[in-house]
């Protein structure tokens, strides 16, 4: 334990950055704040130009010697890391809860596992990663996957480990190396994850972490000439501000955006389905990019759809994240709670129905929103464009298909949408004519990793995902090798 050092539940964490395998301390730190009960975590180093020049200079360095490790001692240590990640479920998921107030039991069972399966896929799709050499007039053509260098990786607080990682395995993977920036709110898994990945033997300055907010520590990374991959999962304004930053110095980037999704139900779908699919999209709060915030539904099973959800609704418990019974935790942040409760004020003024809550849910304390269905709003309403990021969505009704269609892509994002249909060929036809980077028919939330992820519009630009990953973290090279090769030309 040294002064650097805070404990959450046991569990301690290094409060400085990770740099060249060595922990960095800056002269200024910003408060840790816990959203469960305001209470200050710790002070964590806050980086600046200096902490990210020196990330980079680290990750630069680090980079040819990890670029010529073999395929498969990459893939090994990977698998250590996972290994690692395994060992630590409890750590991760209380210090994760601790800090961004999901679920426990759902980082215990669902997001730490699949940070560990995050290094353990990248590794094998590594291992497996090839494209067949080809002719022309004789002459061979070999594609290879190159490393591009240091990528710079910057990500939200809604789920930090598991979005962080699934950027930092492809990555690393590809042979790049690395620097981190996890979102001001949520810094600590990250830290932890450093402390992971050198027990595992990853060399110093192949991962390396910055922590501090964005315009600083964020903006010095992205603007950085030596930074040959910048990938992004946050806010569409932010989004603009990096893509600016990286058009300076031609930086190819990959952006994981905001969404608006829509849920279709069509009056064949199995009902009890429907809502439970749109019920669910109060998960973590509301704090999904995917979740499906507006609600289309056939007229003819509008009312019977809304009086079965608000039953639903009224049933979950919202709570404390920690305890196992828990539906719903609290929100991030005062100044997103702030921000939710504002959407529903301005869309209730415009003459919006809360059917179901509306207001903050101020017998918990803290920063809790009443699960919230709004009906009677406008298509072009605020509260029906907007990411709201909170639990709060939108009931609209269609009379056809067409409609249904036309209500669904009617927003600037294209993240995801969902169907609750009885219909195969309606699906298909629906399905067709959707701007959605996802879309789940009779289903929710159901990732493989080998698919392509990403969002149309302002959702999004480029995918991620299985050899799509690797297309974004490596230079590809093709090799045109004459019929007679070297050997004559010695
Ligand atoms: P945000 O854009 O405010 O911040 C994201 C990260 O960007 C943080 O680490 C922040 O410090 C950093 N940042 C801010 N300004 C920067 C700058 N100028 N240069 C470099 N970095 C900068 O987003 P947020 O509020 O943390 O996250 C919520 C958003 O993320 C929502 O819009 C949500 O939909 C989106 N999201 C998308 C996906 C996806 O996969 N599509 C997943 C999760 C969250």
């Amino acid at each position: 334990m040294t002064e650097h050092t805070l404990t959450v539940a046991g569990v301690a964490v290094d409060t400085r950055h990770w740099i060249g395998g060595r922990r960095v301390a800056s002269a200024e730190t910003f408060t840790d704040v816990s959203p469960l009960d305001g209470s200050a975590l710790g002070e964590i180093s806050r980086g600046t130009a200096t902490e990210a020049v020196a990330a980079v200079a680290a990750a630069k360095a680090a980079f040819p010697g990890w670029a010529a490790t073999p395929r498969a001692e990459r893939a090994r240590i990977l698998h250590a890391v996972a290994d690692g990640v395994e060992k630590r479920i409890e750590d991760l998921a209380i210090v994760e809860t601790h800090d961004n107030a999901a679920l426990l039991r759902s980082h215990r069972r669902g997001v730490m596992p699949r940070v560990a399966h995050n290094f353990r896929f990248f590794a094998d799709w590594l291992l497996k990663l090839d494209h067949e050499d080809f002719e022309t007039r004789g002459h061979t053509n070999h594609v290879s996957w190159d490393p591009a260098g240091p990528c710079v990786l910057i990500t939200p607080w809604n789920a930090p480990l598991m979005l962080a990682t699934w950027k930092i395995a492809p990555a690393l993977a590809a042979g790049n190396t690395v620097i981190l920036k996890p979102a001001e709110w949520t810094p600590l898994t990250a830290s932890l994850l450093a402390d992971i990945a050198a027990d595992a033997g990853l060399p110093a300055g192949v991962l390396n972490v910055v922590q501090g907010y964005g315009a600083e520590a964020g903006n010095a990374l992205v603007s950085h000439p030596d930074v040959r991959r910048i990938s992004f999962t946050g806010s569409v304004p932010t989004a603009k501000a990096i893509g600016a930053a990286s058009a300076a110095n031609l930086v190819p980037t990959s952006f994981e955006l905001g969404g608006k999704s829509p849920l279709l139900v069509f009056a064949d779908a199995d009902l009890d389905l429907a809502v439970d699919l749109a019920v669910e999209q109060y998960d973590n709060a509301g704090q999904v990019c995917l979740a499906a915030t507006r609600i289309l539904v056939e007229e003819s099973i509008a009312d019977e759809f809304t009086r079965r959800f608000a039953e639903k609704a009224a049933a979950l418990k919202q709570g404390d994240p920690r305890d196992e019974a828990t539906d719903l935790g609290p929100n991030i942040h005062p100044r997103q709670l702030e921000k939710i409760d504002g959407f529903v004020q301005r869309a209730i003024a415009a003459g919006a129905r809360a059917v179901v809550g509306g207001t903050p849910n101020t017998d918990l304390g803290g920063l809790y929103y009443r699960p919230t269905l709004l009906t009677d709003v406008a298509q072009d309403s605020e509260v029906v464009q907007e990411e709201v990021f909170g639990p709060v969505l939108t009931l609209q009704t269609f009379a056809t298909e067409r409609e249904a269609v036309a209500l669904a892509n009617d927003t600037r994002f294209g993240l995801a949408a969902t169907l609750a249909t009885g219909d195969h060929e309606r699906a298909e036809r629906v399905t067709a004519q959707l701007v959605a980077g996802t879309v789940w028919v009779n289903c929710f939330f159901v990732r493989d990793l080998q698919a392509p992820f990403g969002g149309s519009r302002q959702s999004g630009v480029g995918r991620e995902g299985g050899t799509w990953s690797f297309d974004f973290y490596c230079d590809l090279k093709n090799t045109v090798t004459a019929p007679k090769g070297w050997q004559d030309h010695g």
